[in-house]
């Protein structure tokens, strides 16, 4: 059709062509990713305008809304929502992802038809405000910032009060009759900007912003009797904010060359370039590789008119959830700063007041604030965090997403919600990320070592749990010592240029900032422990000392911090297990006092009803079975039998076998190991109280076994009653270049066929001993590393043999399966003749990954995170089934097994069965079962159901 044609046509017919043409362009690609995204973001997306670049928004009206999370980031879509259902939003533009795409891959250049359409826009915002961009009168000031699809709080940079030069500035001190807030905002843009878009930043070897810097200088000029810390920004009177400008410029021309621009037009252009170029720095790129946030998504810049915080002390700048995101109760929750502006918040440089206090303080505006509240949680169905500003009485919303939270706090909220009526309780099992369950089986403090423990300080509870470790105050030495063991890290408050440390810490602490500083963000996404705004801290970065209550602790010392109730102890303090362990496992705490299990045990319920995957554990030893089971674990997936042979003295008879010259000996090494091995078993089959258990014949190479020192060795011969030359010759024998794929395995049960036929022998005899106890015992025999038919015959016959033996022995009748891990590439193209004498399959994805891979799972450490930051692959193989790859091999394998057997029950036990996204795959590929540790349990219960909701969405 031509262009002429479609000119005709009715502008509803103009826009289904134009959605037609879209879908033209698009085609498989863009609808696997909207698929994607559709499935992140829990609903379909609103399709992208062709040719359209900016999205604005004001006045009750958008172009977006909030659907279009991938096109406008999270913040530019909520903003379009909120204007549309009538919030009072300063009104503003979205320059969509797309762009940012662009800009990256064109040398950092924005795309020409832009321009005519951010003007546009402009002018929209200056008819609804009665203001001007550049205007000396009533000047129109914008704010510039960053918005992805998942928020990365932090991660990238924003510039307030845009639009100000040496002119501008007196218009501003026209209209608000205020030449101090005026100066204020122009000083702050001058900063951010250079900072941001010009560069100006802390050189290696200072301490200090440079533009801090400057502050800290003019403040001991004006006040030299007072110690800096005591002087607030807000002491600062308008004639030294003009003086700070112009020291702010010299610094700009100093360490740039370069003057600070005064055309605005030209400040707009630099700020959307320094947004847009934002994705690509350090700590965003650090930020997008632990949360896997794909780099291609890019972010979107949202230009905003600016509404001032900072006008006096009818103004405020402020953060607040809609629920208390730490614990998850329904308070209104959050924290603002009079006369001051949004970032002063977030960054954790004064400390805020509680949103409570706003009651008494600025009435009209706290109330509409709780009707904001109420508001965002009926439109959005989900705890909400968002930013407001108070200019002059008069309330703003600048910007709302769905709240990060803990772990405790996540559960809550979702059963709550759905006793509120808010989502129904499939969604609640959606909205919890399953990983977070592991933060409620994170330790607490020991009841009685706290009572003991000295309390040096108290801070706002940002993270909870309990955390001890050593103390550092820099956060590359924090990631270093991490290393050797538990640091906490210690800031007067932390900023995104902290996030290695953070990730690497037990805890985080700060002296300064409330909970939504920097420091409580970002641990609470992470999970980790925090406490911040421990204000009796005096940090000391110079000397390396923090200081509190005239006790001094030295870089390297102990701290522990409870980040459920704020509290700071000295020294190490013992933890204790969480109140759901306590529970189920401890049984030291009744179920009906702990409102958290019985929300956990709710949400666990709900999961049971939709997953189809069973779950079962990999544990060796009954009491981690117990474990497993009081979480829900349905079976034992993988008993590595060799990890009860280091227990005690039994190695010795391991060894004794190992150095065995003949098939006698070894058989009686072997029979020392029986009782043990046969009683072990019997304590797990009684634990599972007629679950399945898969026990797995010996699998490691031999020479783990043997001791490698020559201490160690003569120790050995002389117990031995062998010569030492003996040991020392055996271990250099078995030594092997390449173990992973040498003599392990099978290979180990096929040449020394007694280990197998003990193995085989205490498990059976274990079975009729439990059975006659009236337990039920399912065991399921495992044969490790097949590749070859031939190999499983022989291991598969020698177990027949030994039950038949042991059946007739004790006149009884055993019921068992034979089957094999299947963990190398071999055995999954040739799994229809494997599955010929294999009553079930088991992936030991750890080994079929790196024999898929070639990539040594012990020695991969050294190229992996540089594979990852090259995105050769996006995630670590051996934490998330490599999909393409392993996991096409894996649905190799079961398509040709079922060809052979129909029924075979498939499983895995790789490590990869309790993480999420594998579990999810798992699902897919219509396994029977996932098997991971104990403490996984629960996340793959959790994964499970919500891999089944997806499914059926
Ligand atoms: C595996 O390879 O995935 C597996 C479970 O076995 P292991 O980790 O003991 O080699
Ligand atoms: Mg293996």
């Amino acid at each position: 059709m031509s262009k002429k044609s479609k000119k005709k046509l009715k502008k509803k017919e103009r826009l289904a062509l134009l959605k037609a043409d879209t879908r033209k362009v698009s085609k498989t690609a863009k609808k696997a990713k909207t698929k994607n995204l559709a499935a992140r973001n829990g609903h379909a997306e609103a399709k992208p305008k062709k040719g359209k670049l900016v999205y604005f928004f004001g006045e009750g009206r958008s172009d977006g809304d909030g659907k279009m999370k991938a096109l406008l980031g999270g913040k530019g879509a909520n903003l379009a929502e909120m204007t549309r259902i009538g919030l009072p939003v300063p009104p503003g533009f979205t320059i969509t992802t797309e762009v940012c795409t662009w800009f990256n891959a064109h040398g950092k250049a924005l795309p020409k038809e832009i321009d005519a359409q951010v003007t546009e826009s402009i002018h929209r915002i200056e008819k609804i405000l009665g203001k001007g961009f550049g205007s000396l009168g009533n000047p129109l000031l914008f704010a510039v910032r960053s918005g992805s699809r998942d928020s990365m709080p932090g991660m990238m940079d924003t510039i307030l009060n845009l639009g100000l030069n040496d002119e501008t500035v007196l218009g501003l001190v026209a209209v608000s009759a205020n030449e101090r807030f005026a100066f204020d905002c122009y000083r702050r843009f001058i900063q951010m900007y250079g900072d941001v878009v010009m560069g100006v930043q802390t050189r290696p070897g200072e301490h200090h912003e440079p533009f801090e810097v400057v502050i800290s200088g003019l403040k001991s000029e004006i006040f030299p009797n007072r110690p800096l810390k005591d002087i607030s920004d807000t002491e600062l009177d308008a004639s030294s904010l003009r003086e700070l400008v112009i020291r702010f410029k010299k610094l700009i021309r100093d360490r740039t060359g370069r003057d600070f621009p005064s055309d605005p037009h030209e400040q707009l252009r630099g700020a959307i370039g320094a947004v847009f170029g934002s994705w690509n720095n350090e700590r965003a790129i650090v930020y997008r590789q632990k949360y896997n946030i794909p780099n291609e998504w890019g972010t979107a810049v949202n230009v905003q008119a600016m509404v001032f915080g900072n006008t006096g002390n009818e103004s405020c700048s402020g953060v607040a959830f809609t629920r208390d995101p730490a614990t998850g109760e329904k308070v209104f929750y959050g924290e603002y700063l009079i006369n001051a502006q949004g970032e002063d918040v977030v960054a954790g440089v004064r400390t805020p007041d509680p949103v409570a206090t706003l009651q008494e303080k600025m009435p009209k505006a706290y109330r509409e604030l709780e009707d904001v509240r109420a508001s965002l949680e009926k439109h959005f169905h989900e705890m909400q965090d968002f930013e407001f500003t108070v200019e002059n009485g008069k309330l703003f919303m600048l910007q709302t997403r769905n709240g990060k939270r803990t772990g405790v706090a996540a559960v809550r909220i979702a059963v709550e919600m759905v006793k509120e009526k808010l989502i129904d309780w499939k969604q609640a099992v959606a909205r919890v990320p399953a990983d977070q369950l592991s933060q409620l089986l994170t330790p607490i403090f020991d009841r009685k070592a706290i009572k003991h423990a000295e309390k040096i300080a108290t801070g706002l509870p940002a993270g909870p749990g309990a955390a001890t470790g050593r103390i550092y105050f820099n956060a590359n030495e924090a990631e270093l010592e991490s290393v050797k063991g538990k640091v906490l890290l210690v800031r007067e408050e932390t900023s995104p240029e902290d996030i290695r440390g953070m990730l690497a810490a037990e805890g985080i602490l700060t002296a300064r900032g409330g909970v939504s500083s920097h420091a409580a963000l970002v641990a609470r996404q992470m999970g980790k422990v925090c406490v911040c705004g421990a204000n009796a801290l005096h940090i000391d970065y110079q000397n390396g000392t923090l200081s509190v209550g005239g006790r001094v602790f030295r870089k390297g010392e102990f701290l522990s911090i409870d980040g459920t109730s704020g509290e700071v102890y000295a020294g190490e303090v013992k933890t204790a297990p969480s109140e759901i362990v306590q529970v189920l496992i401890g049984k030291t705490l009744d179920a009906k006092e702990s409102p958290t299990y019985g929300n956990f045990a709710q949400l666990m319920g709900w999961a049971d009803k939709l997953r189809r995957l069973q779950i079962r554990t990999n544990a060796d030893q009954p009491d981690q079975v117990a474990n497993a089971v009081a979480f829900g674990a349905q079976g034992v997936g993988l008993c590595r039998t060799e990890h009860m042979f280091f227990e005690g003295d039994r190695i010795d008879a391991m060894r004794e076998m190992i150095l065995a010259d003949t098939k006698e000996a070894r058989e009686a090494a072997v029979a020392k190991l029986l009782p043990h091995q046969r009683s072990d078993f019997a304590g797990i089959f009684r634990a599972l109280n007629g679950l399945p258990a898969t026990i797995r014949f010996l699998d490691p190479p031999l020479h783990e076994f043997l001791p490698q020192t020559h201490d160690q060795q003569t120790e050995l011969a002389r117990k031995l009653g062998v010569p030492v030359e003996k040991v020392t010759r055996r271990v250099s024998e078995l030594h092997e270049f390449n173990p992973m794929l040498g003599f392990r395995g099978c290979r180990l049960g096929i040449l020394y066929p007694e280990i197998s036929a003990m193995q085989a022998r205490a498990i059976f005899e274990a079975a009729i001993e439990v059975q006659k106890e009236g337990i039920k015992v399912k065991p399921e025999i495992m044969i490790p590393l097949v590749g070859f038919l031939k190999e499983l015959e022989l291991q598969a016959q020698l177990v027949r043999d030994v039950a038949a033996k042991v059946s007739k022995e004790n006149n009884t009748r055993l019921h068992y399966l034979v089957g094999t891990m299947i963990e190398i590439p071999r055995a999954c193209v040739t799994a229809d003749e494997i599955a010929k004498e294999a009553e079930f399959f088991s992936f030991g994805t750890n080994d079929l990954t790196q024999t898929t891979l070639g990539m040594s799972r012990d020695d991969s450490g050294s190229f992996l995170p540089a594979y990852q930051g090259l995105e050769i692959i996006k995630q670590n193989p051996f934490a998330t089934i490599d999909a393409n790859g392993v996991g096409s091999l894996m649905k190799l394998a079961i398509e040709r097994g079922r060809k052979t057997r129909p029924d075979i029950k498939l499983g895995i036990c790789g490590e990869h069965g309790g993480e999420p996204a594998s579990v999810n795959l798992c699902h897919n590929l219509g396994l029977t079962y996932v098997s991971c540790s104990p403490f996984r349990v629960p996340i793959a219960r959790l994964a499970a159901a919500q891999a089944a909701l997806a499914g059926a969405a």
